[in-house]
């Protein structure tokens, strides 16, 4: 599942990124045109709040879904529900840059992360694009939680 998320949803494409789903974001200086033609060659699911932009992705036959909510939370619901998402590949992305993470060695990281980290963690990923480091820290684990809270809220539901 690829998707697009158009610039007044930026919240909402670094969690479907912590989802693991490939999430492109374009600046807010992209034209609908210009997103409409990058969601199309790269085979896009396109997230949108415009009305506009909508209508003219349904014309010119790419997928689209009309995020009806300004909230997070109810915006995510309403992605998770329409593209069948799952925790499976959380955290396995970059969520600045969108890129796929790479499992490094511990001695690799340690200069990179904070001696506290580093003694209580023993996994760490990278992202090869900006150089950032990850683990599962106290931030991964609220991540963990409230994609947890978010699937079980949907399981509910259906
Ligand atoms: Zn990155």
């Amino acid at each position: 599942m690829k998707v697009l998320c158009d610039h007044m949803l930026g919240s909402l494409a670094t969690w479907l990124r912590i989802l693991g789903v490939d999430t492109a974001y374009p600046s807010n200086t992209m034209s609908d045109d210009e997103i409409l033609r990058c969601a199309k060659v790269e085979g896009r699911f396109i997230l949108t709040r415009d009305k506009t932009l909508a209508v003219r992705a349904k014309k010119a036959a790419v997928p689209v879904m009309l995020i009806s909510s300004s909230t997070l939370a109810a915006q995510l619901e309403q992605a998770v529900e329409a593209l069948s998402l799952d925790a499976a590949g959380a955290l396995t992305r970059c969520t600045v840059c969108n890129t796929p993470l790479v499992p490094v060695e511990a001695v690799e990281a340690q200069p990179h992360v904070p001696p506290k980290v580093f003694a209580r963690q023993k996994q760490f990923w990278f992202c090869p694009s900006c150089k950032k480091y990850y683990w599962m820290g106290t931030h991964y684990e609220d991540m963990e939680k409230k994609i947890a809270a978010l699937m079980k809220q949907k399981s509910g539901l259906s």
